[in-house]
Parts: C-alpha cells; sequence; structure tokens
C-alpha cells in the first residue's frame, strides 16, 4: 500500500507508464509495460491497479501525457511530452540545460530554463533513424536482446559506417556486411553512431545549454550515453529512471491540482 497523492500516465508509442507520488512529488510507485493494441484497457488497468494501492480506496488526481494522451478520458488535464519530461526531470535535478529525450518512436531536444520551463524545442516523429525504433529492428533481426545492443557496440573500438539512414535499407546493409564476415559488434557500434548523428543535429539546432540531460528509454542504453559525452566532451547527466520522467512530470501537474482542490 501506498500514500499516492496524484498520478501521471504516460501513452508512449511504445510503452505505457504510470507514476504515483506522494505530497513532496516524490515518486512512491510506478507500472510500465509494452504498449498493448487496446491501449484503452490497458489503461483503464493501470488506473485500477493504481486504485488497489491507495489507503483508504481512492481515485486520486491524474494528468495524462504522451503520445495517447488523448485517449485517458478521466484525466483532469492532458499535457504534452516535452512540457512533462522538462517537469518531471528539473524537479529531480533541479537545473536547467539542455534535455534529450529518446523514445520508442521519437526523440525530443528541449532547451530547459534556469527556472525549470521548456522555452525551446525540436522534434523528430518523422524518421525512425533517430529513435529507439531504429536499434529495436536490427535487434529483433539479429537476435540480439536490445539491453544488450550498448555492451555488445562499446566491447570494440571499431566502428563500421553504417551508410544508410532509412532504417529499411540501414537492416540490409546490417545483413549484408554479416555475410561479408563483418564482426556484429563493430556493426553496432556504427549503428549506434548513426542514431547518435541524428541527435547530435537536432541538439545542434537547439543549441547546446550544458550540461545535457537525458529521458526516455533509450538512454538507458549505455552506448548513447558513452557517445553523446563523447561528441560533446563533457559528462551526460541520467535521471535516476530516465524512462519515468514524462509520467512523473504528468504526477507533478497532477498534485498542484489536487492542492488548488483542497486549498
Ligand atoms: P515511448 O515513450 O515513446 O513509448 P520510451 O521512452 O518508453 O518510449 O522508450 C522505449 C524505447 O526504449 C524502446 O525503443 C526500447 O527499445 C528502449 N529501451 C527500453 N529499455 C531499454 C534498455 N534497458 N536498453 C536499451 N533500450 C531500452
Amino acid at each position: 500500500m501506498s500514500n499516492i497523492k496524484a498520478l501521471g500516465i504516460d501513452v508512449g508509442s511504445t510503452t505505457l507508464k504510470i507514476v504515483g507520488v506522494d505530497t513532496d512529488g516524490e515518486m512512491i510507485w510506478h507500472l510500465l509495460e509494452q504498449a498493448d493494441h487496446r491501449v484503452e484497457v490497458q489503461v483503464e488497468r493501470f488506473l485500477e491497479l493504481a486504485r488497489l494501492e491507495q489507503e483508504p480506496l481512492d481515485n486520486p488526481p491524474l494528468v495524462a501525457t504522451g503520445y495517447g494522451r488523448g485517449l485517458v478520458h478521466r484525466a483532469a488535464r492532458q499535457v504534452t511530452e516535452i512540457t512533462c519530461h522538462a517537469r518531471g526531470v528539473y524537479w529531480e535535478l533541479r537545473h536547467g540545460g539542455t534535455l534529450v529525450d529518446i523514445g520508442g518512436q521519437d526523440s525530443k531536444v528541449i532547451e530547459i530554463s534556469p527556472e525549470g520551463k521548456a522555452v525551446d524545442f525540436v522534434m523528430n516523429d518523422k524518421c525512425a533513424a533517430g529513435t529507439g525504433r531504429f536499434l529495436e529492428n536490427t535487434a529483433s533481426r539479429l537476435r540480439v536482446p536490445i539491453e544488450r545492443m550498448g555492451e555488445e557496440a562499446l566491447s570494440v573500438s571499431e566502428e563500421v559506417p553504417i551508410s544508410s539512414t532509412c532504417t529499411v535499407f540501414a537492416e540490409s546493409e546490417i545483413i549484408s556486411l554479416i555475410a561479408h564476415g563483418v564482426s556484429l559488434a563493430s556493426i553496432l557500434r556504427g549503428l549506434h553512431r548513426s542514431l547518435i548523428k541524428r541527435i547530435v543535429a537536432m541538439i545542434r539546432t537547439v543549441g547546446l545549454v550544458p550540461p545535457l540531460m537525458l529521458s526516455g528509454g533509450v538512454v538507458q542504453n549505455p552506448a548513447i550515453r558513452w557517445m553523446l559525452e563523447e561528441e560533446f566532451g563533457e559528462k551526460v547527466i541520467l535521471p535516476r529512471y530516465p524512462q519515468l520522467k514524462g509520467a512523473h512530470g504528468a504526477a507533478l501537474f497532477a498534485l498542484e491540482i489536487g492542492i488548488q482542490k483542497t486549498g
């Protein structure tokens, strides 16, 4: 049982996340699953599990974010992922800078002001090459678990450039390289580099305001972190649960709604 005061739900294109916070905004409960094709049913199940966590049973204020936030009819508000990621990350790290959020099917670079507001951003949701899908396609094709891809890539220093920028062509290029006896690890290293180049171009569009902070599921990949540090020559900062920062930000907005109601 938890004393959840507010809930945030992030209906992503790849995963569904829910976070419960206490009166201070601290994350005290969460769930994360691959997004189901019947996401509305999945959302209802998450909300019921949240209700059962309460003592006494209760429906705390709820804010929805993410690509499918419009499907959460019970939410008091729907807030964009950009605003929620900025809020969740700022709450934890307590400073501004450049935030890079890499999700399953989109990526964003957000400039956060010293006061914690998202003041500029650029988003890529058209091309899979700068998102988790780029790595996932290859991972499933080559039967490498997604959680192992980064370590594999970092296990060698040789990097085989992948010239195709489109996911489908990159996949055929990789299959052909493997057929020619090129080592899998050096191919994976080159594949990570392609993704990083996309992200670096996005960062340069917004302009880097250090420090560089990360969120989203893909930044749990150590090669992504390492290559970003290498490109910019400085340490990147990772929050404790990068994949939950959007849902956490949404829960912090819900907490404000709860305070307004009781205040
Ligand atoms: P969205 O919010 O767009 O649904 P997420 O931020 O939840 O996306 O990120 C999902 C992506 O994170 C997927 O592409 C998945 O492969 C990747 N991912 C999740 N866990 C890991 C991990 N441990 N290592 C590498 N990649 C991961």
